[in-house]
């Protein structure tokens, strides 16, 4: 590849669209151009790292047995209808109709189309188990499509299905899937947490994701600083070490003026005291009824549990016009004293006293109030975040808070597509049974950019040498050198003989323009070829990750690149090869 044949148009200047590292070194290097909000184009070297993460997604899966298949991206939208989530995932899914009219969607995911499949192909345990995956582009029409490809709206997925006769062996098929997925993000040069997660709208029964830890991933997540404990936000459980005791805890409760007082923070200040120290009381509308859901100041109600708690399908804040109506005060004074709806109270308000809470009164609070002994409590449940510093739930260590980009994700889905969509397998016995099933996704292109969110610096991308566009960049320093334009042409050649995969800059710009674009490109090695080292027989090679430069004797210099790239790739191999 000779850069000055290639198309890679990179950019001094950061672009104004691009918030993070990785979105702004994208475009920046030439990788991705953008089309619209959420879509973008993958420029030759781009594509070329892409292939590359499909290929070890590829094969992975090959390994584990996963079978490739490739199914439409345009459905009818009947078989969408069958499982309801035609409804569920309305506001995501892009929409069109042929030319009789008739719906059609373009896939968000393709758990029904499957599974549909899995209905009408497979009858017999003697099929089972099996697993399909495919590669293909995915579309979601996602309420803030950005930071380039982390969230666009369309993108490239692997999403794979298993489908087994029974509990077991479904729990082998997610095993073996979660395995090749640790191993797909290692070969990648990717450190990704594995995190316990919600299954959220897709149902079933546990999932994990698999996180790229990044300041500006889209996800919380907590990790214990002493056991493998983690958890995305949604699902995290945590516990207090101990129940917080507040001033004026053996008082009774007593109404105190607080004339425009409103936040955690106004009423805390005027209290002088922590916001644990308050007791926030939200009103939910819940499948068409008011509920109340206490939770300490200092945290939020995370809704995933409490719809869990309440067993409810539907779960929305209340209006103000119902909130006046159940608290009988205006928004910003609700508190749990006296009220008449059914009280859902966060587990960590147990055991507390001397807490201060909204009167139902306006421009009032109560202090000194007793959970225990003041407010009739429905049920205790856990439905608040965690929050950092909080106890870990699995061992006497704490919980540091994080945020991840989530690339990856496994669900055991049980048997909900399989009944719905008629997946049913003859077992040895005669019986007819629906297959036992699991679903795996990991966002290709997503993977792509957190690679580079998590390795890069302030000159450029660090590639990892396996999914790098190129393996190693010769630079020729005066393409005016004739000695220099010879020595280049040569290395290239015989880097390509070995089966290197070689960038040849040989364009005619000033060395620091190459030499800055090398950098921001980032491939794992740079030859340079030039005057200089030339007079004494040797190049120089130099490592990206590292800054490391060799002078290296013209001779051996393939040799060394070879011998230095072997090391870079057996870098990201999976533990024990
Ligand atoms: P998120 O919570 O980030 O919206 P999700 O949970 O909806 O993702 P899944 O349905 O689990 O995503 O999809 C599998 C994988 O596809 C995700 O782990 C992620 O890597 C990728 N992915 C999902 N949505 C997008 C998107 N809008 N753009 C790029 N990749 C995506
Ligand atoms: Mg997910």
């Amino acid at each position: 590849m000779r850069w000055s044949r290639q198309l890679i148009p990179t950019l001094r200047e950061v672009p104004q669209e691009a918030e993070i590292p990785s979105h702004q070194l994208m475009l920046r290097a030439g990788l991705i151009r953008k089309l619209g909000a959420g879509l973008y184009t993958f420029l030759p070297l781009g594509l070329r790292a892409l292939r590359k993460v499909e290929r070890i997604v590829r094969e992975e899966m090959n390994r584990a047995g996963a079978l490739e298949i490739l199914m439409p991206a345009l459905h009818p939208k009947e078989v969408w209808e069958q499982t309801g989530r035609y409804e569920l995932l309305r506001d995501v899914m892009f929409k069109v109709k042929d030319r009789q009219q008739r719906e059609m969607v373009l896939g968000p995911t393709h758990e029904e189309i499957v599974t549909d499949l899995v209905a009408h192909e497979v009858s017999s345990y003697r099929q089972l188990p099996v697993n399909l995956y495919q590669i293909q582009t995915k579309f979601r029409d996602e309420i803030r499509p950005r930071f380039g490809l982390m969230r666009a709206k369309e993108f490239i997925m692997k999403d794979g299905y298993s489908f087994d006769a029974d509990l077991d062996g479904a729990e082998k098929s997610y095993r073996s899937m979660y395995e090749a997925y640790q191993r797909v993000f290692q070969r990648c040069g990717l450190r990704a947490k594995i995190v316990e997660a919600d299954t959220g709208a897709m149902g079933g029964s546990s999932s994990h994701e698999f996180m790229v830890l990044a300041d500006s991933g889209e996800d919380g997540l907590v990790e214990c600083d002493a056991c493998s404990y983690a958890a995305n936000l949604e699902r995290a459980e945590s516990v207090l070490r101990s129940a917080p005791s507040f001033a004026d805890a053996e008082k009774d409760p007593e109404k105190i003026a607080t004339p425009g007082l409103r936040t955690v923070e106004e009423v805390a200040g005027f209290f002088q005291s922590p916001p644990a120290r308050l007791i926030k009381t939200l009103i939910y509308v819940a499948d068409g009824k008011p509920v109340a859901a206490l939770v300490p100041g200092n945290r939020d109600v995370n809704e995933i549990k409490l719809r869990r708690a309440l067993g409810a399908k539907a779960l929305e804040l209340a209006d103000a016009a119902t909130i006046a109506r159940v608290t009988g005060a205006p928004v910003g004074f609700a508190g749990p004293v006296g009220l008449s709806i059914p009280l859902v109270v966060d587990a960590k308000l147990r055991g507390y006293r001397g807490a201060v809470t909204g009167a139902n009164e306006a421009d009032a609070h109560l202090r000194s109030v007793d959970i225990e002994r003041d407010v009739k409590v429905t049920e205790f449940a856990d439905i608040s975040f965690a929050i950092e510093g909080d106890g870990c739930p699995r061992c006497a260590g704490t919980l540091r808070a994080k945020r991840g980009v989530e690339v990856g994700h496994v669900f055991k889905l049980g048997t909900k597509y399989s009944e719905q969509l008629g997946a049913l397998y003859l077992g040895e016995d005669g019986q007819k049974r629906p297959c036992v099933m699991g679903c795996y996704g990991i966002g290709v292109t997503r993977t792509l950019q957190a690679v580079i969110e998590q390795s890069h610096d302030d000159n450029g991308i660090i590639w990892p040498a396996t999914i790098a566009p190129a393996e190693v960049e010769v630079l020729l320093i005066n393409e005016q050198h004739a000695a220099s334009v010879e020595t280049a042409g040569k290395l290239v050649e015989g880097l390509k003989n070995v089966g290197i995969e070689v960038l040849f800059d040989e364009r005619a710009e000033r060395p620091g323009v190459k030499f800055k674009d090398a950098d921001l490109l980032g491939l794992p090695l740079r030859i340079n070829v030039g005057e200089r080292g030339l007079a004494k027989g040797s190049i120089e090679l130099r490592a990206r990750h590292s800054g490391e430069t060799l002078v290296v004797p013209v001779e051996s210099a393939v040799e060394t690149a070879c011998a230095r790239l072997a090391e870079l790739k057996r870098a990201c191999a999976p533990g024990g090869e």
